[in-house]
């Protein structure tokens, strides 16, 4: 069996429907999404020796059951430039979180590689009721939450149609080079794409999912938090 049905078994077995941010990753990097590297530490002296590992800066996020959005809970940590600071962001995360939610559940803090800003863009999937399997990409921000300029196919999509999905967006001139922003790596979303539309086809347990964001890169592109919903 592959690494994406064990995970999605196990969180059944465990009666959890929201995957935590290392399953979902270590799902999509099984069907050759790129993401950030990651480790989970369960110690603040653990978290530094990974940071030492990754290489500065890391990132340091919340892994809860009980933790949704990361950020609303104060649970995550951008650019961190030593061994220091990872050790006490680790205790200032855990700290926030036991606020936002006295009884959360906390399985560690995440290390990861902290990824350069770039274009955001979004990945997604959802099971629909009529049409099942779609496949969703916008770009990040208010492009997606206030101007709603996504777009939709049902999967399994092919390469044309992902790339029918970017090209398509009203906002599509932001990833083509625009003023100082170079052109955005068109090849390596449509793969991304692909991928997930293979992943959703390949495991029908997933309600949702949400690669949000992906940084799009002049050349290639990396998944920064990645979401996964079972039914
Ligand atoms: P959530 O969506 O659960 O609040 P995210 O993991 O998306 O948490 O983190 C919030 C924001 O922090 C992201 O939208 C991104 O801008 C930034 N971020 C998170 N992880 C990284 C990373 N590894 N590299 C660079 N930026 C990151
Ligand atoms: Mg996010």
């Amino acid at each position: 069996m592959n690494q994406a049905a064990k995970i999605i078994n196990q969180a059944k077995k465990e009666g959890r429907k929201a995957l935590l941010e290392t399953e979902a990753k270590t799902i999509i990097a099984e069907y050759c999404i790129p993401v950030t590297k990651f480790k989970l530490a369960k110690s603040e002296k653990e978290a530094a020796t990974y940071a030492d590992q990754i290489g500065y800066p890391v990132v340091l996020k919340i892994v809860s059951p009980d933790i949704i959005h990361k950020s609303d809970a104060g649970g995550v940590l951008v650019n961190l430039k030593n061994a220091v600071d990872v050790a006490n962001g680790y205790n200032k995360i855990i700290d926030s979180v036991k606020k936002y939610k006295t009884d959360a559940k906390i399985v560690g803090i995440l290390v990861q590689e902290m990824a350069p800003q770039s274009t955001e863009v979004i990945v997604g999937a959802i099971k629909d009721p009529q049409f099942g399997q779609t496949v969703m990409f916008g770009l990040g921000g208010i492009f997606v939450e206030l101007l709603k300029d996504v777009n939709f196919r049902v999967a399994p999509i092919n390469v044309e149609d992902a790339k029918e999905m970017i090209t398509q967006l009203k906002a599509f001139p932001l990833l083509n080079g625009y003023r100082n922003t170079p052109p955005a790596d068109i090849d390596a979303l449509v793969g991304i794409l692909c991928a997930v539309s293979h992943l959703v086809m390949d495991q029908p347990e997933i309600k949702e999912l949400d690669l949000n964001p992906v940084m799009a890169y002049p050349k290639g592109a990396k998944t920064v938090d990645a979401r996964i919903i079972l039914e």
